[in-house]
């Protein structure tokens, strides 16, 4: 998959609802994927991966009623380096 930092890409498909659509790269810190994936709302194939937009705003909202628990999320290492490893290329 090519990314480009200047610019927000639209490509087709979302990894997390597997619908047809329109997503792009969505800006979540590693501490938020790392809740997402412990609290079961996300498959770890979908970190990193760009979101549609109502994947996008249920997570969300998901993050910002949990914003305790996301702040008390310890970030596993393999999420952590997924995350680096993504936001590097
Ligand atoms: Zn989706």
């Amino acid at each position: 998959m090519k990314k480009n930092a200047a610019s927000p890409i639209f490509v087709s498909g979302c990894r997390h609802c597997l619908g047809d659509k329109k997503v792009r790269f969505r800006s979540f810190s590693d501490k938020a994927w790392s809740y997402l994936f412990v609290a079961g709302e996300v498959d770890f194939e979908v970190i990193g991966n760009p979101l549609c937009d109502s994947c996008y705003n249920d997570l969300r909202e998901v993050l910002i009623d949990s914003h305790v628990e996301v702040e008390a999320t310890e970030i596993p290492a393999k999420i952590a380096q997924r995350v680096k490893s993504l936001s590097e290329s």
